[in-house]
């Protein structure tokens, strides 16, 4: 049996007693058969939303157009939506209409992989039409249907497929891989957010290398992302997205300012991979100056990412390093570390314009010795470096 949490019981036994046909699917009953933690419940029924909400007392209209209404149940949000079937596809993202329907097996037939189509009851009964559960037991991806025709009604389930095949450490079946590579021109109807957001979840997943056949495809060149070298060193890296990000762009050869601004990421993240990717380029120098300067033009974490990245690319497994960093972020290495400041500069004549260049200039003879770091030594070497310029 399966262990659901009281509300998701609650929820399913309330529409069942009004007589409504309701299961679980999608996701969390992969989840569940997988043995993992579902992050959350989507629920199938016979109805449309408006008799849903009559049985709940809160309820959010989150997507009633597409049959959906979220339900509050003891604080938990619960999606159910309704059985439908969906119409003809012909910009390659959404079907042009969507059908209602009381069939389950017509729902479960419109999911995109059989794994992703398996429904459950609140007795435990399983529905499985397309053997979802034979493909789970041998970790295969495969499209529910013709995989032809599914990556060409919508082009998100080519990505989808590497998703949850570097999620779940699967395999895709050869026909599901040869036609999703075969379709992926279309990937072009898909909007840059959405790409980002599934790459997002390949590279922080547990076998980010599954994105290997789709590069090696030239299917996302269109974004800058070619195939390079491999992706092994990905898994070495935090599973966070910055580092997991720049990882994926420096391996694929990527530049950084390009492959961002098609995403349509955020600044921050841009700035981060053209640090990272830039930093890359130089020689290897992780002598204690070399590393403050670095923290001093990023900051800790991302001189860390960088350290572990250059770490995974070149196959080294100590971890000597990450100390030795630690340690040195208790060295002076920002401004504000500087036993001085712009007031007492100034009461030795420098000129405003000239302030920041000393103060860059006191901070490199920091970064090289810190004992240097004390207010009258550092009032010498500005005086000398004025004195120099003028
Ligand atoms: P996750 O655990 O990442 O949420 P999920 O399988 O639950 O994975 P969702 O995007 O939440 O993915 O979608 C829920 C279900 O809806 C899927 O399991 C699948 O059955 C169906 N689905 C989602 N997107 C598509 C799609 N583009 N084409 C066909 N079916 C889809
Ligand atoms: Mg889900």
């Amino acid at each position: 049996m399966f262990q659901l949490p009281t509300a998701v019981q609650t929820c399913l036994q309330t529409l069942r007693s009004a007589g409504i046909d309701a299961y679980l699917v999608g996701g969390c009953v992969r989840d569940l058969l997988l043995q993992m933690t579902p992050t959350d419940y989507d629920i199938t029924v016979n109805v449309s939303p408006a008799t849903v909400k009559q049985l709940f007392d809160r309820t959010i209209d989150t997507g009633l157009r597409h049959g959906t209404v979220t339900v509050l149940q003891d604080g938990m949000p619960i999606e159910i939506t309704q059985m439908r079937k969906d119409g003809l596809y012909t910009d390659h993202r959404r079907p042009d209409i969507i059908l209602p329907s009381t069939s389950l097996t017509e729902d479960l037939a419109r999911r995109d992989f059989t794994i992703n189509a398996i429904a459950l009851d609140d007795n435990g009964n399983i529905f499985d039409p397309f053997h979802g559960q034979q493909d789970l037991h041998r970790k295969i991806l495969r499209t529910v249907g013709d995989p032809n025709q599914r990556f060409n009604e919508d082009a998100l389930r080519i990505l989808r497929l590497f998703r949850f095949a570097a999620k779940l450490r699967f395999f895709i079946e050869p026909n599901t891989l040869s036609n999703a590579l075969q379709q992926t021109r279309l990937l072009r109807y898909i909007s840059a957010e959405r790409i980002f957001a599934e790459l997002i979840k390949i590279v922080t997943a547990p076998e980010p290398e599954q994105l290997t056949p789709l590069l090696q495809y030239g299917g996302l060149s269109f974004i800058g992302l070619q195939y390079h070298r491999p992706l092994t060193p990905l898994s070495a890296l935090p599973p966070r997205r910055n580092p997991r990000f720049a990882g994926l762009l420096y391996l694929c050869g990527a530049d950084a300012e390009q492959t961002c601004s098609a995403l349509k990421t955020d600044k921050k993240l841009r700035r981060y991979c053209g640090f990272v990717l830039r930093a890359l380029q130089q020689p290897e120098d992780h002598s204690p100056y070399a590393l403050k300067k670095l923290m001093f033009e990023s900051d800790f974490s991302t001189v860390s990412d960088l350290l572990c990245l250059r770490a995974a690319c070149s196959g080294r497994s100590d971890t000597q390093w990450q100390q030795d960093l630690r340690q040195l972020r208790q060295s002076p290495i920002y401004l504000q570390d500087l036993q001085i400041n712009g007031a007492q500069l100034k009461t030795l004549g420098i000129r405003p314009i000239a302030m920041t260049p000393t103060l860059r200039y006191l901070m490199d003879c920091v970064h090289k010795d810190p004992t240097c770091n004390r207010q009258e030594r550092l009032l010498q070497l500005a005086q000398k470096y004025n004195e120099t310029c003028d």
